[in-house]
């Protein structure tokens, strides 16, 4: 195990195993919906390109980039750094995103694109952290539940650094409590 992780808490073949159990139910949620996976950078990306490989029907992809964190906590406060390219009025829109903790940023972009007039916004998390939540918002697939800390790893970030692991972790304290 790598020096800076307490605890791995998804192996590389456990997320591919999920990403096959979601993709099925994708599969047979959006046939013929032809939905638009908005990903949300920059931490879903490795998600993404798993998901999609286990989702069998038509679909788009596009990014958007909104942020509220600084080192490990949230600032409770959502910016759109990054916006989506796609119109999305009338379309199926699923929400991709590596962890859902307060759920501000979650809720936040739901308003965005509700008011941009979408035909359905749904979300897919690799992780949710429900005890850490803040607002009332409840992704529809979820890859796995996990207590409330702070994790890294396939897509997850420190100071920018970790996403380029393989396996889902979580970082020791003694890395952020300096
Ligand atoms: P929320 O707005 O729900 O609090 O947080 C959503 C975003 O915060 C995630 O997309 C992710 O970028 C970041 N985040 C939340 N919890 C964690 C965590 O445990 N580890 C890391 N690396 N990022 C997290």
């Amino acid at each position: 195990m790598d020096s800076f992780v307490e605890e791995v808490l998804l192996e590389h073949k456990d997320i591919v195993d999920i990403c096959n159990r979601l993709g099925k139910e994708l599969t047979a949620d959006y046939q013929d919906k032809r939905p638009i996976l908005v990903g949300l950078l920059k931490g879903s990306i490795p998600f993404l390109a798993e998901l999609i490989k286990h989702i069998k029907c038509d679909l788009e992809i596009d990014f958007m980039q909104a942020s509220s964190y600084e080192g490990t906590k949230s600032k409770g406060t959502v910016m759109v750094l990054k916006d989506l390219i796609t119109p999305v009025i009338g379309r199926h829109l699923l929400i991709v995103e590596d962890i859902v903790d307060t759920g501000f940023t979650l809720q936040e972009v739901m308003n965005l694109l509700q008011d941009r007039g979408a035909a359905s916004i749904e979300v897919v998390t690799l992780l949710d952290k429900p005890a850490g939540r803040k607002v009332d918002v409840t992704p529809k697939y979820i890859g796995k539940t996990i207590p409330n800390k702070f994790v890294i790893g396939f897509g997850l970030d420190y100071n920018e650094i970790y996403r380029n692991l393989d396996y889902v972790g979580v970082l020791k304290e003694s890395v952020y409590k300096k």
